[in-house]
């Protein structure tokens, strides 16, 4: 079995997260006990910077699931869960961010430690936006409100309202990007709307949530209510999708994957499915920006989070006019990132969260190459790193609309920059794509500003700004990026169903 070693070069490893990760981290959650896999087995999880294993973690399985599940289903029907007030449950998930708070260096150096993202970025961009998630989410829970409804049945005066409930036992699968944060989207508003929960985090990443795990039962949320199964997804995740007594499944991930599980819904018990998938996002610069900030747009676009954005700026259309301009701004942008371990403060960009990511991503740029696109910088592993997932920041030029690099998400550090001469030309060019997850527009001109937010097939738009979330604003995708909203007032939809009931109050 796989000791968990850490670097001697991370000093600032919180003791906490060394105690975690060396014993902790083997059990995982269900009915509020912490429990090994049925099977005895677990996997290891690597810290991507190093190479090294991190952590032993539980490989649940088929039978966990059904452990889980089982947990879910007795607390939603006859458990406490119910019989908790909204007020109740409410001051829970604010409790809860509080406590996320409190804990929020652990959880930076966790995230950095298992994913490789920057821990100075996970400490001012992840964790606040995950104890947000659950006060917001905190403040729905006293107010997901059911209707009364003025019907016309000649002769008769009836009551009729309606009943905003729970849909019941939500299964929810989860990405690596953001493993805490995806993690909150989904927790905050099924718990705030009185569902139960199996969450299953991926492969990759299961330690936020682990720990996650041990702080929602430190504020009192009852045995059963969240159940955190770690396993891989081809058994744990599967047995999600096809679980006879899970009512919706959540997901976010790729949409290979999105197509699975909505067959196995449809073969199973057509439990409801949201689904938050890939995409390949236009970012759009005209002429008349404000090519300083859009230069720097641009690089935020594609490079937040290493590439490893669902809605990452990977196609860049410049107007012709200025391409010749903005284009080596924003190589010159790329290279003065500094890469290197996401433990070291002063690291701008860290590894790719796993070697099959690395190789994938390694793939693409090889295949621009072939292809005959034209390297403006990066296109390879940086070279003053020897170990570690990294991979230079790299902008194609010449890329022409069949290639592979601007098709297809290679979910890495990687933009494909392509000129554009009018508003119609490159609002068809945004739009030639399966994916509609995000897409931003930079001009001064607002008309021409709002013609493009209405005609990008997208769920986001962003308008001379780019990767702006709130827990307020509902997100999520057109097209092949999925469907379903969450965040928001919208999230409340995708937790809840309706029930409409008629009261007879006798003769008109
Ligand atoms: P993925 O396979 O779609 O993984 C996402 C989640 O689904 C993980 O928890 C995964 O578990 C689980 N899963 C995998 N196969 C499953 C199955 N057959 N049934 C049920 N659940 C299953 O994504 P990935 O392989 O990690 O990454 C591949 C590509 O997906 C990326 O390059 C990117 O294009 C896209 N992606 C998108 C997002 C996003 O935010 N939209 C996030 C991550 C990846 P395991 O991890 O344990 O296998
Ligand atoms: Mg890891």
């Amino acid at each position: 079995m796989a000791q968990p070693s850490m670097q001697s070069s991370y000093p600032e490893v919180h003791s906490e997260v060394r105690k975690f990760i060396g014993g902790r981290s083997r059990r995982m959650l269900i009915d509020g006990k912490w429990v090994e896999a049925a099977s005895g087995k677990t996997f290891t999880t690597y810290d991507p910077a190093t190479e090294e294993p991190l952590a032993e973690v539980p490989a649940g399985d088929k039978e966990d699931v059904d452990r889980a599940v089982r947990a879910a289903r007795k607390a939603l029907e006859s458990g406490a869960w119910p019989r908790t007030t909204p007020s109740e449950r409410g001051r829970m998930l604010w409790k809860l961010a509080d406590l996320i708070e409190a804990h929020g260096e652990e959880f930076a150096q966790l995230e950095t430690l298992d994913n490789g993202k920057p821990v100075a970025i996970a400490r001012v961009a992840d964790i606040p936006l995950v104890v947000d998630q659950f006060r917001y989410y905190a403040g729905w829970a006293t107010k997901v409100e059911g209707e009364t409804i003025p019907v016309s049945i000649p002769g008769q005066r009836m009551l009729c309202y309606t009943r905003r409930e729970p849909v019941g036992v939500v299964g929810q699968i989860i990405p690596w990007n953001f493993p805490l944060l995806m993690a909150a989207w989904k927790l905050g508003v099924a718990l705030a709307c009185g569902n139960t929960v199996v969450l299953k985090p991926a492969e990759q990443t299961p330690l936020s949530a682990l720990r996650l795990g041990e702080l929602i039962t430190e504020v009192g949320i009852p045995p059963g209510v969240v159940n955190i199964v770690t396993g891989l997804g081809e058994t744990a995740g599967a047995a999600i999708a096809s679980h006879p007594d899970i009512d919706k499944v959540a997901f976010t991930g790729s949409t290979e994957v999105g197509h699975l599980i909505m067959q196995a819904a449809g073969a199973s018990n057509l439990k409801r499915v949201s689904l938050e998938l890939g995409g390949k996002s236009p970012n759009i610069i005209f002429a008349d920006a404000d090519l300083d900030q859009a230069a720097v747009g641009a690089a935020n676009a594609i490079y937040f989070n290493h590439g490893q954005c669902c809605c990452a700026g990977s196609r860049l259309f410049v107007e012709q006019k200025v391409y010749d301009k903005l284009v080596p701004r924003l190589v010159e942008y790329s290279e003065k990132i500094k890469l290197g371990p996401g433990m070291d403060p002063s690291t701008d960009m860290g590894p790719l969260v796993s070697s099959e990511q690395y190789q994938r991503v390694t793939s693409f740029l090889k295949a621009g190459k072939n292809e005959g696109a034209k390297v403006a910088t990066g296109g390879d592993r940086p070279k003053q790193l020897d170990k570690g997932y990294f991979v230079a920041p790299t902008v194609f030029t010449d890329v022409k609309p069949d290639m592979k690099i601007l098709r297809e998400e290679i979910f890495g550090p990687v933009v494909c920059a392509i000129p554009f001469k009018d508003p119609n030309e490159v609002l068809a060019a945004g739009n030639d794509t399966e994916y509609g997850l995000a897409a931003a527009v930079w001009t001064k001109d607002i008309q021409k500003a709002h013609r493009l937010a209405e005609g990008l097939k997208a769920g986001t738009v962003w308008i001379n700004c780019y990767n702006m979330f709130d827990a307020a604003a509902p997100f999520g995708g057109y097209k092949q990026s999925g469907f379903g909203r969450e965040m928001g007032k919208a999230a409340l939809e995708l937790y809840t169903q309706i029930k409409t009931v008629w009261v007879n109050l006798g003769e008109a």
